[in-house]
């Protein structure tokens, strides 16, 4: 901190101030007001606090917020105070105030907005970039995010002394990271593929097989890897074969499991250091939080996008055991919900199924063509009163989860 110029000191010392201001009077956590402040004072605050330390920026559609805890938490395994943006305030404000807080953290693990990664990567110099995912988001429809890879792929070009990890699986992903000098692959699966059917090389078909995936006309194809998650296990870069038993559920998580390994075992914490470590993390941010309420274990899941929601119906507790869903169109969630037609909610056939949410009707059309039955709950403690004492699970799209939440009391 000593090191960094009057101005820097002062930005961030006003930044601090605004973000405890912000926190006291209930405003949020402080993080965003306060780098706004302090990017205002100093423009260059986010280069100078990443200066001279060893910067991991994560990025994609779905898992940053988790994969960023897990990376995090297995970095702790060197020993080092580890800097990170845990409440996924991920633009340039939230990524300084971040820094800004934890100004003697050698290592810092950073979120990283999908549309800013190549502003950040100028101004931090990361020694790891991650890429998770690119698919549709409610906000950008495919055409987005082939955009969002394109700038991707120039950024990383010029990324000298800087190791990608990558998932080989998805194709556009993997069309990003390809212009890196240095990628190590992991194999960590996709499930959602509605926004990878084309070459992003050629445009041309994609073929699939259990081999992975190519393009039928030119020679792009997935490349070979060198972490790969196998169902419940990891196979580590030199082939050990490790148990994953995460605290957290479902293969999403698994896979962001797999990326944090990859990521650790670069900075020198081996596979058995690390892996008790991502054991330890139960919830992020309130997701996959469970609260006891009214003689019920209510079981908190997060789904954003159609991507999102495959992963969280994977997670659910075996049929048929009650489920609620909840879905809002405020602007955080995109105004229009017809991305409810992207899902395939016949998993949830045999199942009692409620829904809540402002959009409650739009999900309930969507449900009936899928010839779901269902009720409509009015709210969390609702739908608690309408299932037995026991297990529920609740899916909700990001403010409808933050209402739930508010209901619940907040819980980490
Ligand atoms: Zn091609």
């Amino acid at each position: 901190m000593s090191k960094l110029p009057l101005r820097a000191r002062l930005a961030t010392s006003i930044g601090g101030a605004a973000g405890r201001v912000s926190r006291i009077t209930g405003r949020g956590d402080g993080s965003v007001i306060g780098g706004v402040l302090g990017l205002r004072v100093e423009p260059d605050l986010l280069r100078l606090l990443a200066e001279d330390r060893q910067i991991v920026l994560v990025t994609g559609t779905n898992g940053k917020t988790t994969t960023t805890r897990l990376i995090s938490a297995a970095l702790s395994a060197l020993g080092q105070d580890v800097a990170s943006n845990a409440f996924g305030a991920n633009m340039e404000a939230g990524l300084a105030s971040a820094l800004g807080r934890a100004p003697e953290a050698p290592y810092a693990v950073l979120e990283t907005d999908e549309r800013y990664l190549p502003a950040v990567i100028k101004s931090t110099r990361p020694r790891v970039v991650v890429l998770l995912n690119l698919s549709r988001d409610q906000m950008d429809r495919a055409a987005e995010i082939w955009l969002v890879a394109r700038r991707w792929r120039q950024a990383l070009a010029e990324t000298e002394g800087c190791l990608v990890v990558a998932n080989a699986d998805d194709p556009l992903i993997a069309w990003a990271a390809s212009s890196a000098p240095q990628v190590t692959w992991v194999a960590a699966g996709q499930r959602w593929m509605e926004d990878s059917w084309c070459c992003p090389e050629c445009g041309s078909h994609l073929r699939r097989d259990e081999l992975g995936w190519r393009c039928g006309e030119c020679k792009f194809a997935r490349p070979p890897t060198r972490w790969v998650l196998n169902d419940d296990t990891v196979i580590d870069e030199s082939g050990q074969v490790h148990e994953l038993a995460l605290s957290l559920p479902g293969r999403a998580n698994r896979s962001n499991a797999v990326v944090a390994l990859a990521v650790a075992a670069y900075f020198g914490a081996a596979v058995e250091q690390a892996l008790p470590l991502l054991r330890t993390v139960r919830s992020v941010a309130g997701r996959y939080t469970q609260v006891q309420r009214n003689g019920r274990n209510v079981r908190l899941l997060l789904a954003k996008n159609p991507a999102g929601w495959l992963e969280a119906l994977d997670v659910l507790a075996p049929p048929p055991g009650p489920v609620l869903l909840g879905v809002n169109a405020q602007i955080p969630d995109g105004k229009d919900t017809s991305w409810l037609w992207d899902v395939d909610y016949r998993v949830l056939r045999g199942r009692h199924v409620l829904v809540t949410g402002e959009r409650r009707l739009d999900l309930a059309v969507r449900l009936e063509a899928d010839e779901i039955e269902f009720e409509l709950a009015d709210g969390i403690d609702d739908a608690i009163a309408r299932v037995p004492a026991g297990e529920l699970d609740v899916i909700a799209n990001y403010t409808a989860f933050q209402q739930i939440r508010a209901v619940l009391g907040r819980t980490d």
